[in-house]
């Protein structure tokens, strides 16, 4: 079949058209979450977009398989190899075993991704699950001249490369740099500072819950075995697509390639997809702030999931992408809008053909062009303008959907508080806000102060958060 999915390629760094390993089939890898906490909202970006992209290559035909690993063992605070086991830390945060942690969380996580019209990976598997092939993946390492053992772990010898810097790019030079300097703890046995554990069995934590025995001892195995070994375990020695946060580009996916590809002796995958950070007005995303959004913190404000999913769309997935409430207040007003105008069309009559086609045809150029979200949205906006009858507008929406996944057909998505709030009113209370935002600039706090009670008088509630003032009807 014709190719004609393109998106930038963070190895060969241009935009390519991705050229399956079999035509009409794509094998596509994810990385998974490591669950031991809830997913914030930059890291469900990462999968809101590459759910997108799968549905893209669905739309246009293909025929794919997609697979994602879930890490429940073996991922340290510093994804080099340092700091405190995220799992044994979630267990203890919460006084339970490993494996409930690892449960609860894993299925926290789908829930999300339920939400959030994420459909779920042909294939998840556990790294828990598949510990005879990560040994095998490392014995075969030794075997080749990779791979070492130092004071009882082993470790790949990432000298042994010609290239170990798969990417060679700035992200992965300027997260080494951050790496050696915040590497307070540096491990002896390693040969090179690079070099990274395939397998422990001495590590600082004595009270490692989850252990296998193993031709190296009795331990457990370091975080990036798992996703070369789960890819090639269902996708076969060759991958298609493989994605992940630009977070994942190093250590891990450069650690990835280097594994896989130094034990199978031929190139793994052709085309790696990331995506970009979420923003805060502080800086990036991250749980290690400790207050970090989750989908329930949206939903707790008023927030049907799918509107945070628009706001995604509604960027491009390369760029980072700044949050806050009150742009999210705006995007809900859009979704509304657009999901009152989709549902009241009139879906009897004929549709037009022509029409049809040179939508689609737009439609699929867009999200076929280095998936171009918010253009496709854009398309979604001119259609509902266009000079074609109700029946064929409908029969578009609900064709998009099929890609974009933000119940455009269904009524019931805009159903809840604050989308009966009329516009009216909304228009009053963010000009409200704006005000007593330009108050508070001005260290007017009185001022400031009055404008809160004038909107608390007709039944308002405004909250100061890190992402913005939100709202509810009280
Ligand atoms: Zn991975």
């Amino acid at each position: 079949m014709e190719n004609k999915v393109r998106f930038y390629n963070t190895l060969t760094k241009n935009i390519d058209t991705v050229i399956p390993v079999e035509d009409g089939k794509i094998g596509m890898y994810t990385c998974g979450p490591t669950v031991y906490h809830f997913a914030h909202i930059g890291n469900l970006r990462s999968y809101i977009m590459e759910d997108v992209l799968e549905k893209t290559f669905r739309y246009v035909g293909y025929d794919v398989k997609r697979v994602m690993n879930i890490t429940d063992v073996g991922h340290l605070s510093s994804d080099a190899d340092t700091g405190e086991d995220k799992m044994v830390k979630g267990a203890k945060r919460e006084h339970k075993t490993v494996l409930e942690i690892a449960k609860h969380y894993t299925d926290a996580f789908f829930s999300d991704c339920t939400k959030l019209n994420i459909k779920r990976p042909d294939v998840v598997e556990p790294a828990t699950n598949c510990i005879p092939e990560f040994i095998n993946m490392v014995e075969t390492l030794i075997e080749k001249g990779y791979a070492y053992k130092a004071g009882g772990n082993v470790y790949f010898d990432t000298s042994k490369l010609k290239d170990y810097y798969a990417f060679s790019s700035a992200v992965e030079k300027e997260a080494l740099q951050e790496a050696v300097r915040d590497d307070v703890e540096t491990d002896l046995n390693k040969k090179n500072k690079t070099d990274f554990v395939l397998w422990f069995t001495k590590s600082k934590f004595e009270d490692q819950a989850l252990k296998w025995e193993s031709p190296w001892g009795v331990g457990y195995p370091g975080w990036h075995i798992e996703c070369s070994c789960i890819s090639m375990k269902h996708l076969g020695e060759h991958i298609d697509v493989h994605c992940g946060g630009v977070d994942n580009i190093f250590p891990h996916h450069t650690n990835e390639i280097a594994q896989s590809e130094s034990f199978l002796g031929h190139q793994w995958c052709k085309h790696w997809f990331h995506v970009n950070h979420l923003n805060d007005k502080t800086g990036k995303m991250s749980k290690s702030k400790g207050n970090f959004l989750t989908v329930n913190t949206l939903e707790e404000h008023g927030f049907n999931p799918l509107v945070y999913r628009m706001f995604c769309l509604q960027s491009h997935y390369r760029k980072p992408l700044e949050f806050s409430f009150e742009i999210l207040e705006n995007i809900k007003a859009a979704y509304v809008k657009l999901v009152k105008k989709v549902t009241s069309l009139d879906q009897n009559g004929e549709i037009d053909q022509k029409v049809f086609k040179d939508y689609k045809a737009k439609f699929e150029d867009a999200i076929c062009n280095d998936l171009n979200t918010s253009m496709a949205l854009t398309v979604v906006y001119d259609l509902l303008k266009a000079d074609t009858n109700d029946a064929t507008k409908y029969a578009l929406v609900k064709d998009f959907d099929r890609v974009l996944s933000l119940d455009l057909t269904n009524p019931d998505a805009i159903k809840d508080n604050k989308a009966e709030v009329d516009s009216e009113l909304e228009q009053y209370i963010l000009a409200k806000i704006e005000e007593r935002k330009a108050a508070k600039k001005e260290k007017d706090f009185a001022k400031a102060d009055a404008i809160r009670d004038e909107l608390l008088a007709k039944g308002v509630k405004i909250k100061d958060t890190r992402e913005g003032v939100v709202w509810e009807i009280v």
